[in-house]
């Protein structure tokens, strides 16, 4: 069977300035659709209200445009709570007023540590019902299953037990904001998303999302994690942790052609000094070509 043509995304968080490090990940999604001859789609993931920052949707659109990054279309979460709200309906879930502290008192009590380095939700209100009065999230009374992701790029598989490492997690936070999980597994499918190049910080995730897609009967898209980028020692850049931000470089005159060559170099590619997006393209293709799955 032959596949679908290729649509990808870049799906921001709107909570700050971009750093290098989430260009590098914009650049690399983009390369990936345009190499395909696919469809490149812009997807802000603004469901935390209380993080977003209003400023963000401009600068990191005027960031992309910047680097030479161009989409097809936009879309922000924000506007399709009703696709969360009925694909939640179709899931069995149960309230959950556990706070923070209990649900680490409750692992203690229990047998074992927290598995791994997530503390795995031992289920207390899936058998006790939640009080009435506090505000209470909604979990997902998590199938036995033992789900396998494979990662296009790197061959990795991450797989995990869902109950076992996993256990029943949030769909919809007690203060009603949708889970990330449930909203990218909904928003990728609505959107007809094939191919989706993230961070390796998201590998972990993608068991529980394919889990969701197989209970709502969605597709499930061609994973592709791409390193997260570092400092000088070794840490990832983040937002919160001083990373310089596009928009400095941006608004102080320097030339995109440089940043993109840096990011390319960042990957171990040889690349003049400045350098087009479009001439990329083969270097990716490359990547793509010498990756083992
Ligand atoms: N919004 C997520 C982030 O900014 C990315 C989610 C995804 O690509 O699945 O880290």
């Amino acid at each position: 069977m032959s596949r679908p043509p290729v649509t990808g995304r870049f799906a921001p968080s709107p909570t700050g300035a971009m750093h290098l490090g989430n260009a590098r990940t914009a650049l690399l999604a983009w390369l990936h659709s345009r190499a395909a001859g696919g469809r490149h789609l812009l997807r802000f993931e603004d469901l935390d209200v209380g993080r977003v920052r209003a400023w963000a949707y401009d600068e990191t659109r005027r960031d992309l445009e910047w680097l030479g990054l161009d989409w097809d279309e936009e879309e922000c979460q924000s506007l399709h709570l009703e696709r969360y709200e009925a694909a939640l309906a179709r899931l069995s879930t149960y309230p959950c007023t556990c706070t923070r502290r209990e649900i680490l008192a409750a692992i203690e009590d229990s047998a074992g540590a927290p598995h791994g380095d997530e503390a795995v939700y031992p289920g207390t209100c899936r058998v006790r019902p939640a009080p009435s009065g506090r505000p209470a999230a909604l979990r997902w009374r998590v199938p036995d299953w033992t789900v396998c992701v494979p990662d296009a790029l790197s061959g990795q598989e991450a797989c995990q037990h869902l109950r076992r490492d996993v256990g029943d997690f949030v769909l919809r936070r007690g203060d009603g904001v949708y889970a990330y999980h449930l909203a990218v597994v909904v928003d990728d499918a609505a959107s007809g998303v094939t191919d989706v190049v993230r961070g390796a910080d998201l590998l972990a995730a993608s068991p529980r999302q394919v889990a969701l897609q197989r209970a709502l009967g969605l597709p499930t898209p061609r994973y592709l994690h791409v390193p997260l980028m570092t400092d000088f020692r070794g840490e990832r850049l983040a937002k919160r942790g001083g990373a310089p931000p596009l928009m400095t470089l941006r608004q102080e005159g320097e030339a995109p052609g440089r940043v993109r060559a840096a990011l390319a170099r960042s990957l171990g590619w040889t690349v003049p000094d400045e350098v087009s997006a479009s001439e990329l393209l083969p270097l990716w293709q490359g990547l793509l070509a010498a990756a083992p799955a």
